[in-house]
């Protein structure tokens, strides 16, 4: 059987348990080898309030020490400009060969925002998608997408093939985001239980996210 990888991005300021659960859902439902989680670089004209890049890096590998099959992939923090999803992609296909199955993570706003991403139709040649529904979705799907979704869709039990495919999973709903937790850190206020105590600890220790 080919070697499945899951590959989960975002800009994890800072990670919490909404991004590690669900990426533990995904990796046991889909039985996965891997999971790379991907922290992103920010643009560097738009405002930067929270934590730097080197900073998130050090927190999402204190979140997924002992967390079996997750690895945190620094590639796009290493590069000099701005990563594209496809080139993230491509860079990681030619690191890994094609005899691997690759899933992109995807909640279920950022799929149906996918045609406005740069180069969007190449991302299934390079992986598979999972999309992550969760019960309070409410973008709905555009028409460029829908005739993708019904041609490409497979579930869990069928044959996985290296890229091209669709899934679709459902999650235990955790309503965090990272959004909430800067909120709150920086009214003063606490973020325990929203996030692993060692991220939370060097954020303390740190001092990110004061008012
Ligand atoms: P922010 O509040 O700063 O926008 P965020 O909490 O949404 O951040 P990101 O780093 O932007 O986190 O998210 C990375 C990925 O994790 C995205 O695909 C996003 O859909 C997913 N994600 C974020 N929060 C949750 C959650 N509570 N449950 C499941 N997936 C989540």
């Amino acid at each position: 059987m080919m070697r499945r990888i899951g590959l989960l991005g975002g800009t994890f300021d800072p990670v919490h348990h909404g991004h590690l659960r669900s990426a533990v859902e995904v990796r046991d439902l889909l039985g996965l080898d891997e999971l790379r989680l991907i922290p992103s670089a920010r643009p560097p004209h738009r405002p930067q309030p929270g934590a730097s890049a080197e900073a998130r890096l050090a927190m999402l590998q204190l979140a997924v020490d002992r967390c079996a099959g997750f690895i945190v992939d620094d590639c796009e923090l290493r590069r000099e400009q701005l990563s594209y999803t496809a080139d993230t992609l491509e860079s990681l296909r030619a690191e890994l060969g094609e005899n691997v199955v690759l899933f992109l993570i995807l909640g279920w706003d950022a799929f149906c925002g996918l045609p406005n991403w740069h180069r969007w139709e190449s991302l299934l040649q390079l992986a598979s998608l999972v999309v992550l529904q969760r019960p309070e979705q409410d973008s709905e799907l555009p028409e460029a997408l829908k005739n993708l979704m019904a041609a490409r869709s497979v579930t869990v039990t069928d044959d996985l093939a290296a890229h091209g495919q669709i899934i679709c999973l459902s999650q235990t709903p955790l309503a965090i985001s990272a959004t909430q937790i800067r909120g709150l850190l920086s009214a003063g206020r606490s973020a325990r239980f929203l996030l692993p105590d060692a991220v939370l600890d060097y954020i303390e220790t740190h001092g990110l996210y004061r008012p």
